[in-house]
């Protein structure tokens, strides 16, 4: 017999799979032994009073878990010899694309301009300690794109939880610990990401797919209107009936490449801002009430958002436990975001804080056309990053930042290349940071004690989606002048974040392997 209950459980409890058998036998009144099996289906946390867990949970009573219902690796078929698809790209909407073309029975060929996990987690290392910035290798390039050294978060507010699951199967499949496919807000973490991402390209190579590192996209084959393949940056042409082009936010050069020849390309909305930096403790006091939250309550996190003088405010990219890292991709650019390990450790809690940007904000640059708000964007990461001229970034306490002063002395921060004090309403246009100050002020309602002297704001928080869409048509997905081009994951400005960015290229992949017509 199979029943759904609701469990209560205490911290301790939480993720110890022994316990739940014990709990639920409690709860129905019957031998632990008669529990064969536990489906956990939902487990969130309560924080309004006393910090408690909720699991929602499938009990196999006197009978075992069907043998379909267990996750097992899927068995891809061998397309070493069949039609190949090019995938530009090997971040989350690449590697997904991949592998749905695999399924379908099409040979991928993956170009990636940056390296592969091990050689990028040296270039990482570079940065980190401020020394040098490989511009084809960092937090954005490379293997498994922006989502390797991210902070691994997997909520999403796509509604389609029929894909989500698929995606996160596939992440536990290769590697990922199984409590992401029920926890309320499921999280990886930068330490265990790139295991995962190597496995999925294993998987890959096995099936027959190619892998092309350090190989650059410059250009589109085309004929009649009809994508044929791609150029790289060495001269090299490859060939195939179809290519997928994943190439995230922050391939400005495919833009300009695109731009160039005369590609239709869209300036799209975006937001812009700094990212905070709270002490954990002072985080977890204001959400739970302590300071000392003991080993088995989580890092607390938060969700913000506000409207201030018509624009929408909010937090983005929460990372509880986290780092703050310089996610720039080129020179000149000052560019920060968060990520966290999965055990959440640090003592530090930091977060994008984001103004939504709007059209007229960027007519300044109108002369760039629909590139227009990406060189905004281009010309304050500048900004930002002239104030230092190295992997510094600029930094105030927040309370200073209200006040318009240049702070005399910053507090610990987790940001590894170092801080200088400066004002940041010298930096970000008024339109920002005018509306930032009062989101901060609505925050600090919301959550009393947010503003603190012990918090610091750094800039620039830019790379949060797209400024530039890629269009395409509704029905073939591909860009209205090159059939069989398909632009997808965040990069196009159809997806922001890991799961709707996977499940944006495995889409495309679905539609290119049923309209392909060989090159
Ligand atoms: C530090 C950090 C933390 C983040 N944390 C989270 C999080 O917790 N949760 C979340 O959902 N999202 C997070 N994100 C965002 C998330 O990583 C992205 O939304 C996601 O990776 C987008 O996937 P994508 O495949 O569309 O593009 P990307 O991941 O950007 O991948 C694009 C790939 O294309 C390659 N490429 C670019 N141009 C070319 C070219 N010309 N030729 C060949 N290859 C090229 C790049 O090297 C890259 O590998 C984070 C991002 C960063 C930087």
């Amino acid at each position: 017999m199979r029943k759904i209950i609701d469990m209560r459980l205490n911290p301790s409890d939480a993720y110890v799979p022994a316990r739940w058998k014990y709990m639920a036998s409690l709860m129905l009144g019957i031998a632990p032994g008669r529990i064969y099996h536990i489906t956990p289906i939902r487990l969130s946390m309560d924080a309004r009073n006393k910090v408690v867990f909720r699991l929602k949970a499938e009990i196999f009573i006197g009978e075992h878990l069907p043998q379909e219902e267990r996750v097992f690796k899927t068995a891809l078929p061998d397309v070493s010899s069949r039609s190949p698809v090019i995938v530009v790209g090997a971040g989350p909407a690449g590697l997904f694309a991949a592998l749905a073309l695999v399924q379908r029975g099409f040979k991928p060929i993956v170009i990636e301009r940056g390296k592969t996990i091990q050689g990028r987690k040296y270039d990482i290392a570079l940065l980190n300690r401020g020394e040098k910035l490989n511009p084809e290798s960092n937090y954005c390039f490379g293997e498994g794109g922006a989502g390797t050294f991210s902070d691994g978060k997997l909520y999403t507010r796509s509604t389609k939880r029929g894909d989500v699951t698929s995606i996160l199967r596939t992440l536990v499949e290769h590697g990922a610990a199984d409590n992401i496919l029920f926890d309320a807000h499921p999280h990886i973490g930068t330490d265990k990401l790139p295991g995962i991402i190597t496995s999925m390209r294993r998987s890959l190579l096995e099936a027959g797919a190619e892998f092309h590192f350090n190989t650059r996209v410059t250009g589109f084959l085309v004929s009649k209107g009809r994508i044929k393949g791609i150029r790289d940056s060495a001269g090299n042409n490859f060939k195939a009936g179809a290519v997928i082009l994943a190439t995230g936010h922050s391939a400005h050069d495919v833009y300009e490449m695109m731009h160039k020849e005369g590609y239709a390309l869209e300036a799209r909305p975006f937001a812009l801002g700094v990212r905070v930096e709270h002490p954990q403790k002072l985080i977890d006091e204001i959400q739970y009430g302590m300071a000392d939250r003991g080993r088995y309550i989580p890092a607390a996190s938060y969700s913000l958002v506000t409207q201030a003088a018509g624009r929408g405010v909010f937090s983005f990219c929460m990372c509880p436990g986290g780092t703050i890292v310089p996610a720039a991709t080129g020179k000149g650019q000052a560019v920060v975001n968060g990520m966290s390990n999965s055990g959440r450790t640090s003592p530090f809690a930091n977060s994008g804080m984001v103004v939504a940007l709007e059209k007229s904000d960027w007519e300044e640059f109108a002369k760039h056309g629909p590139l227009a708000a990406l060189a905004m964007q281009h010309h304050i990461e500048h900004q930002a990053w002239k104030v230092t001229g190295d992997f510094r970034i600029p930094a105030q306490r927040l309370t200073d930042f209200l006040d318009g002063i240049v702070s005399v002395n910053l507090p610990g921060s987790s940001y590894h290349p170092g801080l200088l004090c400066h004002d940041l309403n010298a930096i970000l246009p008024s339109f920002i940071s005018e509306r930032l100050k009062l989101a901060f002020a609505d925050f600090n309602q919301k959550m009393k004690g947010f503003i603190s002297a012990e918090a610091i704001v750094t800039a620039v928080e830019s790379r949060t989606s797209t400024p530039v869409r890629i269009p395409r048509d509704p029905e073939t997905l591909c860009h209205p002048q090159l059939m069989g081009l398909y632009p997808c994951g965040e990069g196009s400005g159809y997806a922001g974040g890991i799961v709707s960015s996977a499940m944006d290229g495995q889409k495309s992949a679905q539609v290119a392997a049923a309209r392909y017509i060989p090159a």
